[in-house]
């Protein structure tokens, strides 16, 4: 299917780090489970090192950012390569207002981490309705 016309949901590497696989997990649930039609991804490394084709498509349809820490690597890359963000999440700041679901695992998250990603999900989620009400 098509990736053109879709929200670009796209998280940050986050190699080795639990916040990492937070983000991606929670993007993967909102792709793959809660809006498959609305939604999808794509690997941020291929924004980084300019494949003309994801740039085309990142500039032209809406992009949501997901990073696991301040660094904000999806969100820094996205914007430096001129794609169209709408909006950004950050791991941390979902943790900050959820403090007892400190998540735990790189390859497999504990069950707070999956929880902590679920309500991420539904953060991105709400973001991806938002944005297509508008459009
Ligand atoms: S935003 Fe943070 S967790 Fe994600 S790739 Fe960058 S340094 Fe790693």
């Amino acid at each position: 299917m098509s990736k053109s016309g879709k929200i670009f949901v796209i998280s940050c590497s986050g190699i080795g780090k639990a916040l990492g696989t937070v983000g991606r997990t929670a993007m993967y649930e909102v792709v793959e489970k809660l809006r498959p039609n609305e939604a999808t991804t794509v690997c941020l490394p291929l924004i980084t090192i300019g494949d003309e084709t994801v740039l085309k498509l990142v500039r032209t349809n809406s992009c949501i950012s997901v990073d696991g820490c301040p660094f904000q690597c999806a969100r820094k890359n996205i914007e430096a390569s001129k794609g169209k963000l709408v909006a950004s999440f950050m791991v941390t700041d979902v943790l900050r207002e959820n403090r007892g679901l400190k998540p735990e695992g790189v390859i497999e998250l504990n069950p707070k981490g999956l929880k902590l990603a679920s309500r991420l999900a539904e953060k991105i989620v709400r973001q991806i309705d938002e944005t297509n009400k508008n459009r």
